[in-house]
């Protein structure tokens, strides 16, 4: 019997947005065939995820911390391409240094079970608290991660599976319950420790002390799945994936803003680029969920109660250029300041940042030795900012300047402001402007809510068919791994 095979191909896909949930989903669509078009306002791929040189130091803009390589080498392999051809990365043994204001300091190992060894010995608590706690975080990725990371939301076939339900009775009521911060002080009660896990929370710029205890299974991450460096930093990510794109055929188009996504009869039926129109059968969006519907969709129906959500945190970062190498510090490096609750009060509710922020510093020549000239390094410096509302950031920017390097002269004992040679500054409102991220808010909503998961938007438009929303603002929310979940999600749905 003859049968007739259709040949047609699929059709045009227009992705908003060359992010790294933009990069991702392209790569999806050209493996099923589609004509794939990456509309992009920058004048480069990645977003967030770009990187810039200040005369001999080379920065990652954004994102510094790689977990979950797996989001990213899936992409070629679907692709039928060798990953470690494109994309060469390693795994770390260290996940970061942490120090404390009393003096404390602590380099947090990725093996579980040396991270729970030494922190038992540092902390002087008993070694099987830690380990368990680990134990628990690891169950809670497996299980309440599966469910609430890689599978749509809004969809009753979710929460039909018998799977999905099994695993949804596993969970503690704790866990769904409790702040993150009351967990951790009921499950570890050593204030450095609680400190140290309850920072998890700001992987998804959310509250520590609202957030829910769920937010422990990121502690899995980097204490068990591992963390891990891109040869060439975390801009190799993005390199990777538009040449992926482009072996694929994917044509990208930068410099160009598209200014309407636009609907017929509830059907998508492209998008328009000043007079010009580009007709299309899917589009999926990247863009902030917030803009996409205030500037691409401005006749639609917007979901208010989504939008009106609390954002997450944003950032202030100094890129400095230091003429100087520090044997203590390594890729990553965490200051926590004396008091984490009123830090976040301050970000959340006063609109301010503390005079005593924790202090992130990424260095990413300890393991890239050209990113930084012989004898200097190169620092990403950033502390959590609250959204960006209007506030005076000239004047934010000087005191949080002054406040950081007091106290990072005081920590590595020498004057720090000397030695930097090269400065560029990061706002929330410079975040906001470069990237469209609606507020400066790195990861879109933030998750202070016990429902947050159920507040974000979903990855398929409930009303226009052929319209689909990606990236670190929609389901299952901010980050490199979870941007790109996010249009694995909505092309599985395709
Ligand atoms: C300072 C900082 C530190 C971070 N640290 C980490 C970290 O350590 N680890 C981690 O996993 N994540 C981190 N993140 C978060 C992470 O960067 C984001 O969650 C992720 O990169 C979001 O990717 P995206 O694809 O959603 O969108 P974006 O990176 O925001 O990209 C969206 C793209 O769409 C384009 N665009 C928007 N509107 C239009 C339009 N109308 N027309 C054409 N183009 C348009 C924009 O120009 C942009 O390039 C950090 C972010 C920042 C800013």
């Amino acid at each position: 019997m003859n049968r007739k095979v259709d040949t047609t191909p699929p059709g045009r896909a227009v992705v908003i947005g060359a992010g790294i949930a933009g990069l991702g989903a392209a790569i999806r669509l050209a493996v099923k065939g589609y004509d794939t078009h990456v509309v992009e306002a920058r004048k480069e791929p990645g977003g967030k995820l770009h990187s810039f040189d200040l005369e001999g130091f080379r920065f990652d803009a954004g994102p510094s911390l790689f977990t979950m390589p797996e989001q990213v080498t899936e992409l070629f392999d679907l692709a039928g391409r060798d990953p470690a051809a494109y994309f060469p990365y390693r795994q770390l043994n260290d996940a970061c240094r942490y120090f404390w204001p009393d003096g404390h300091r602590f380099i947090a190992r990725t093996d579980p079970e040396q991270f729970a060894r030494e922190a038992a010995a540092t902390f002087h608590v008993p070694e099987s608290e830690i380990r368990e706690h680990l134990i628990h975080a690891r169950d809670l990725l497996q299980s309440a991660g599966k469910v609430f990371l890689h599978k749509p939301l809004n969809r009753w076939q979710t929460w039909t599976d018998p799977a999905v339900v099994t695993t949804l009775l596993t969970l503690k009521a704790a866990d769904l319950l409790y702040p993150l911060d009351r967990l951790n002080r009921l499950r570890l009660k050593e204030p450095h420790l609680v400190q140290l896990f309850n920072r998890f929370a700001t992987y998804n710029g959310s509250d520590p002390y609202r957030t829910p205890g769920l937010m422990t299974m990121i502690a899995a991450l980097e204490h068990g799945q591992g963390v891990f460096f891109p040869e060439g930093g975390m801009v190799a990510i993005t390199r990777a994936l538009h040449q992926l794109g482009l072996d694929l055929g994917v044509t990208y188009h930068f410099n160009t803003t598209v200014d309407e996504i636009l609907v017929q009869q509830q059907k998508v039926r492209g998008i328009r680029i000043g007079t010009e129109t580009m007709p299309a059968d899917l589009v999926l969006s990247d863009m902030d969920i917030w803009y996409t519907y205030r500037r691409l969709l401005p006749d639609h129906p917007a979901p208010e109660r989504i939008l009106r959500q609390e954002r997450s945190t944003s950032a202030l970062v100094f890129y400095w250029g230091i003429q100087h190498t520090f044997e203590e510090l390594g890729l990553h490096n965490i200051f926590f300041s004396a008091d984490y609750q009123q830090e976040f009060d301050l970000l959340f509710r006063g609109e301010e940042v503390t005079d005593d922020p924790t202090i992130y510093v990424h260095i990413s020549c300890k393991e890239e030795s050209g990113d930084a000239p012989s004898g200097g390094e190169n620092w990403f410096v950033m502390v959590n900012a609250p959204r960006h509302e209007g506030q005076d950031w000239t004047a934010i920017i000087q005191e949080v300047r002054n406040n950081v390097l007091k106290r990072l002269t005081r920590e590595l004992g020498q004057p720090i402001e000397p030695l930097i040679v090269r400065e560029k500054i990061w706002s929330p409102p410079g975040i906001e402007a470069d990237t469209l991220s609606y507020q400066g808010a790195l990861y879109g909503n933030s998750s202070n809510n016990r429902f947050s998961a159920f507040l974000r938007h979903p990855n398929e438009n409930p009303t226009i068919q052929g319209l689909y929303h990606i990236g670190g603002t929609v389901h299952p929310g901010g980050g490199i791994p979870l941007s790109l979940l996010s249009a694995k999600i909505s092309t599985e749905r395709i």
